[in-house]
């Protein structure tokens, strides 16, 4: 019932409310819901999809063997969307022309398999299967049942437009302060789904949101909203998440919806922070997955992101979540260099193996499978020493289903907590 109304949100929001209404906030009751089988409805009228996007482009698999290739290939513009268990190969996304390029550079294609193949072979059925996942407009209401709930404790503000317009929203969790004022208590701040096709990454902050509110008289939590200031983004890159979806089929979009100087669309926005920016592993081709964009902050996204940051200088600690690897990483992720401050270090370390121990996940040093520059985490520490863990969730491609959500929910609720346990004293 969800994915394909999405056309119907460019309508009035007067027409809708009652379908916000029909579903719930409660934890419990969302996690039913994920669980029961996806409402009965027409599917949606195949369409061609606009511009170059699914059609055109290829899997790729590429030998890899060591960081410094693994680097290189992200700057020639190819995402590396998985490495091997084994660590000598990687898979990801890549046009012709791309792939062109990368043959004659004596990279080591050793498959390619159009995408459009692995779409309708593989994803044909997950859009309606997929109904349980929150589009934007979901995610919003969601957000705004919450706080309509916990009028107390919980706002709902936006942090900024985004290139098509759409507010960027935030949940706050606090006792004393309500949208986007400061406070002086120390902040703990989520994010999810930076990049569009990263959907779990919704999920999960999103689902942690409502787990909060119902658990706010549990003493150990309750204990926390009313010390801690707690920001919950679900959606970051709202623009990029509605195109992937748009027609009811997946478009493995990942960026922002810019319309770049040579009419490609979309800047990478985790490569358009200003740390290290788009030194290695990242591209200046506009077309390509890890475009860093003209300038570092060029995108109203990251802009708006970087001005929440600044904002609130009492954030101690953040996630933000990607899918899919099953790890936990720290800074930098731009450098091989440790983080200076040993201090810093000891904390980023132990809570990020903590977090794996919660998770399964295995917790590393970002820029230990491949060096990326410009990335949000590596900005918030390097700026106000913000904790920063980028978690990349489980699950076996971008489009893992409805069954995966609440094992990984459940499990970085764990995690989520866990860090709020330390945002008063990380160094704990
Ligand atoms: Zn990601």
């Amino acid at each position: 019932m969800k994915k394909i109304l999405v056309p119907l949100i460019l309508a009035s929001l007067s027409v809708l409310p009652s379908l916000a209404a029909a579903s719930s906030s409660s934890y419990a009751q969302l996690l039913e819901q994920i669980s029961a089988p996806p409402p009965a409805a027409p599917a949606p009228a195949p369409k061609a999809v606009p511009g170059q996007r699914a059609d055109g482009r290829y899997w790729v698999t590429i030998a890899a063997p060591d960081k410094r290739s693994r680097t290189r290939l992200l700057e020639e513009g190819f995402d590396i969307v998985v490495v091997s268990k084994d660590r000598r190969t990687v898979s990801g996304i890549a046009d012709k022309a791309l792939l062109d390029r990368l043959s004659s550079r004596a990279v080591s294609v050793l498959s390619s398999r159009p995408l459009a193949d692995y779409s309708s072979g593989v994803s044909r059925d997950f859009p309606q299967a997929d109904a349980v996942y929150h589009n934007y407009q979901e995610t919003t209401d969601l957000l705004r049942q919450l706080a309509a709930k916990n009028p107390d404790i919980a706002s709902v503000f936006s942090i900024g437009k985004t290139v098509q317009g759409r507010d960027i929203w935030c949940l706050r969790v606090n006792t004393s302060v309500k949208g986007n004022g400061p406070s002086d208590k120390p902040g703990a701040f989520f994010m999810g789904n930076i990049h569009a096709r990263e959907h779990l990454a919704d999920e999960v902050p999103l689902l942690f949101a409502s787990w909060l509110m119902d658990h706010r008289n549990d003493p150990e939590i309750k204990n926390y909203i009313s010390t801690l200031d707690i920001f919950i983004i679900p959606m970051a890159n709202p623009d990029g998440v509605e195109y992937d979806i748009k027609d009811g089929q997946y478009q493995y979009f990942r960026k922002n919806m810019e319309k770049n100087s040579d009419g490609s669309f979309g800047v990478d926005l985790n490569r358009n922070f200003d740390s290290w920016w788009c030194r290695e592993g990242a591209s200046h081709y506009p077309p390509s997955d890890t475009y860093c964009g003209p300038k570092a902050f060029s995108e109203p996204e990251s802009r708006d992101i970087r001005d929440f940051f600044l904002a609130h200088k009492n954030i101690k600690t953040h996630i933000s979540y990607h899918s899919y690897a099953s790890e936990i990483l720290y800074p930098y992720g731009g450098s091989d260099e440790d983080v200076a401050d040993p201090r810093d270090k000891a904390a980023l370390v132990k809570i990020a193996d903590q977090m794996a121990k919660l998770t399964g996940y295995t917790a590393e040093k970002s820029s230990a499978l491949y060096i990326a520059t410009g990335d949000s985490c590596d900005w918030a520490y390097a700026t106000d020493k913000v904790l920063a863990f980028t978690v990349e969730l489980e699950g076996d491609g971008f489009y893992p289903g409805p069954a995966v959500i609440k094992g990984t929910v459940d499990r970085n609720v764990k995690a989520a907590v866990y860090l709020l346990s330390m945002t008063a004293n990380p160094y704990q």
